[in-house]
């Protein structure tokens, strides 16, 4: 344990440090203190050679040609498919569909799924705290369908209100679509508990895991939830990846959502038949060198381990609190029990876009603004925040830096 508190025999962070050639770099003269990672994290070599490797010497195109180079991509893109299957503790690779996004992967469900099942006078769940793209795909959905969207409160501390959530739910719920962790202020929700809840009315649960899956073990069986999404580009990937992964029986009776080549079984001009699942969702010539990309980052992640990087990285978040709770004028926004290694805080002098001009000055970069969650900045009454968003290459020395660039920020505006 080092004078700061963070654990220093979870992992060999200087050592993980050098797989990332990002971070070696100087910003304005500083060397880079990135903690952005909330919004995109960096690539290890692993990854930044996989990706080069595959485009020099294997790339190909997939699903279509009979010939070597296609087979060999075809089978590289497979491979990826169950990696992230196997990340995600899925029964069947086939349930993990691509997409490019966690966005994307929102809006193919609430377009697939609502096609399918929302009828006017049906019911759908979401929280105060989701992410646009948790929340406007399901706002297009009602209006289209005639059904309506309910709203689970949280309290101060950025906790969902679980009381209130059950009394939302009714047999008219058809759809809960929940973040395992808020982008805006790192609360960790119960998903498991609020997936039991959901079934016990019938209705199917979402999980927005664009934030979990970077930080945490996550086993899409043990939560029992019927989607999960994820983002290639927050888990040490390349960015336009990324996915969802959803319960077969649900995904064979559901309708595609782009369509095109690739997807079908047989097209005459009267009438096309689909593919199964995962092909019905894949439309098109998909990010091929991006899932071969994924797939390394998947491997890079799993050889130091979920279990190893979520207790780094709390480490991290108690230590990042606790400065933070010792400088005057700082107020942090969200400090729910459990919490992912993000610190969103407000300083009355100054709005978030100011601070965080100020702190690249002294070559840390942080986000200022409200996230994609303007109606988590309306419930706690400030325009938008500043993120620290942690990862497990971070150092607290770095977090020390950062204290000490807002205490420079507070003088300068007070
Ligand atoms: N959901 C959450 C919780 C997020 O943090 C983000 C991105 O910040 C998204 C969804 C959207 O992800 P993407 O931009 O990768 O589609």
């Amino acid at each position: 344990m080092s004078n700061t508190g963070v654990a220093d025999n979870i992992l060999d962070v200087e050592k993980i440090r050098k797989d990332f050639p990002i971070l070696t770099q100087s910003v304005r003269g500083k060397p880079l203190i990135y903690l952005d990672n909330a919004a995109t994290t960096h690539k290890p070599n692993a990854v930044i050679e996989r990706v080069r490797k595959f485009d020099a010497e294997e790339y190909g195109t997939v699903r279509r040609g009979a010939y070597k180079l296609s087979e060999t991509a075809t089978q590289l893109y497979e491979e990826a498919r169950q990696k992230v299957a196997d990340f995600m503790g899925a029964e069947k690779k086939g349930e993990i569909v691509f997409t490019s996004g966690t966005t994307q992967s929102i809006n193919l469900v609430a377009h697939s799924f609502g096609k399918r099942f929302i009828n006017e006078g049906d019911e759908i769940i979401i929280s105060n705290i989701e992410h646009h793209a948790n929340t406007v795909p399901w706002q297009v959905l009602c209006e289209d369908r005639g059904a309506r969207l309910k709203v689970i409160p949280v309290n101060d501390d950025g906790e969902l209100v679980m009381e209130e959530y059950e009394k939302l739910l009714s047999p008219k719920t058809r759809m809960v679509a929940i973040n395992h962790v808020s982008n805006a202020l790192g609360t960790i929700n119960p998903i498991k508990e609020i997936t039991e809840k959901a079934h016990a009315v019938g209705a199917k649960v979402l999980v927005d895991g664009a934030q979990s899956t970077p930080h945490m073990k996550v086993n899409v069986q043990d939560i029992d939830c019927d989607f999960y999404t994820f983002s290639g580009h927050k888990m040490y990937g390349p960015s336009g990846i990324g996915g969802v992964y959803g319960k077969m029986d649900l995904w064979e009776e559901m309708p595609p959502y782009v369509t095109g080549g690739d997807m079908i079984m047989q097209v005459t001009l009267e009438k096309s038949t689909y593919a199964k699942p995962p092909a019905r969702f894949e439309a098109g010539t998909p990010p091929i060198t991006q899932v071969i990309g994924l797939g390394a980052a998947i491997d890079y992640l799993d050889e130091i381990g979920l279990d190893k990087i979520a207790d780094y990285e709390n480490s991290l978040l108690e230590y990042g609190t606790r400065l933070f709770k010792e400088i005057d004028g700082v107020r942090i926004i969200g400090n729910a029990r459990h919490k992912a290694s993000i610190i969103s805080f407000y300083i009355d002098a100054a709005h978030p876009h100011d601070v965080v001009t100020l702190l690249d000055q002294d070559g840390i970069a942080c986000r200022g603004g409200h996230h994609c969650a303007q109606p988590t900045m309306i419930r706690y009454g400030v325009p938008a925040t500043t993120r620290a968003s942690m990862a497990f290459y971070n150092k607290p020395e770095e977090l020390d830096a950062l204290a000490e660039s807002v205490k420079k920020c507070i003088r300068f505006f007070s």
